[in-house]
């Protein structure tokens, strides 16, 4: 496993080569990397190949001061959340305060003192890592609310978001939105003949199946609810939704997952319900819904396996 050489990388930044050279040996002796950059100029161009975990910044060098270095990495998206620690031996509280208004975590006066610097850099470092944490978890539970856990198409809460997103886009673009809504047949007997695992599979398997039929980056499948699926597909017109449930309808037959059980063939088969149309005012998004729900019933009624494009 790759093992951290280092506790943390740290970029310090002083015009003067001995405020350098001292901060290099307390930080290196306690296990850190440190960077060295003599001016604000080479500190930004060493950020651009090494993020840094935490920056020890001098306020006053010549050229550009601390402020103005400060400011562009908070300018920049990559380096923006590295957390900026301020050195100067100006002890004004108006220096401190502009500090942190420049985007500053913190600020250390000189004369240096080993104990203090450790300290506020440990103390950062700390806050850094717990922020990068539950930014981590943050993405993991948005991922997780958007994905269904069983077949890994999208959720039924992502789907009813997306779905309002493209319903209001296409009204504005005055352009076709098609939904799909797909049952399996007979699944109560399926499961009751090959048991709840194996219905699973099947489920999982279908969801794969949706997600190679839909080829477009704004095309979305997604688990509705059981063993209900639901397509949207955006800037499709009826033949081109049609189209699709065909080739949805063919993948799943060249699956040819067996359900003796089934009544209207030997495989697992499914029936669709689809709804097209230019979003407008006649109709609310419900309803939309609706025509998809009304069409998928009178696939089942009229025998299964089978798509209707619903009317309305
Ligand atoms: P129809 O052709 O009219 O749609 O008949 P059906 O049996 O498919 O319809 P019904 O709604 O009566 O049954 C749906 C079945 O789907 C009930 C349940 O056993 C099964 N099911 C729903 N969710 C899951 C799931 O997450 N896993 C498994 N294995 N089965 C599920
Ligand atoms: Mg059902
Ligand atoms: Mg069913």
């Amino acid at each position: 496993m790759y093992r951290k050489k280092y506790k943390a990388e740290i970029l310090i930044v002083d015009d003067i080569p001995q405020n350098l050279r001292l901060l290099a040996k307390i930080l290196s002796k306690q296990g850190y990397l440190v960077r060295l950059a003599p001016n604000g100029k080479r500190a930004l161009a060493i950020v651009e190949d090494n993020i840094p975990d935490l920056i020890l910044l001098d306020i006053m060098m010549p050229e550009m001061d601390g402020y103005e270095v400060c400011q562009l990495l908070k300018a920049n998206e990559a380096v923006c959340d590295v957390p900026v620690i301020f050195l100067s031996a100006l002890d004004k509280i108006m220096d401190k305060v502009k500090a942190f208004e420049m985007g500053g975590v913190d600020y250390i006066t000189k004369p240096l003192e080993e104990k203090e610097i450790l300290a506020r850099v440990q103390t950062h470092l700390t806050i850094r890592n717990l922020q990068k944490e539950l930014e981590a978890r943050n993405r993991e539970l948005a991922r997780l609310v958007n994905i269904d856990g069983l077949t890994q198409v999208a959720s039924r809460r992502y789907f009813d978001s997306y779905l309002e997103q493209e319903w209001k886009r296409l009204a504005r673009e005055k352009n076709h939105l098609a939904l799909i809504m797909l049952d399996l047949d007979y699944f109560k007997l399926y499961n009751d003949y090959y048991g709840h695992p194996i219905g699973d599979d099947c489920l999982k398997q279908i969801g794969q199946t949706l997600m190679q039929a839909i080829q477009r980056p704004a095309d979305l499948a997604a688990r509705y609810g059981g063993e209900e699926f639901v397509m949207v597909l955006p800037n499709i017109d009826k033949s081109g939704a049609v189209h699709v449930a065909k080739n949805i309808q063919e993948k799943l037959h060249d699956l040819q997952i067996p359900h003796t059980k089934s009544k209207v063939s030997p495989y697992v088969t499914c029936s669709m319900g689809i709804a097209c149309m230019i979003p407008n005012q006649s109709l609310s998004l419900a309803e939309f819904i609706t025509i998809a729900d009304k069409a998928l019933y009178t696939a089942k009624e009229q025998g299964r396996n089978q798509f209707i494009l619903g009317e309305y």
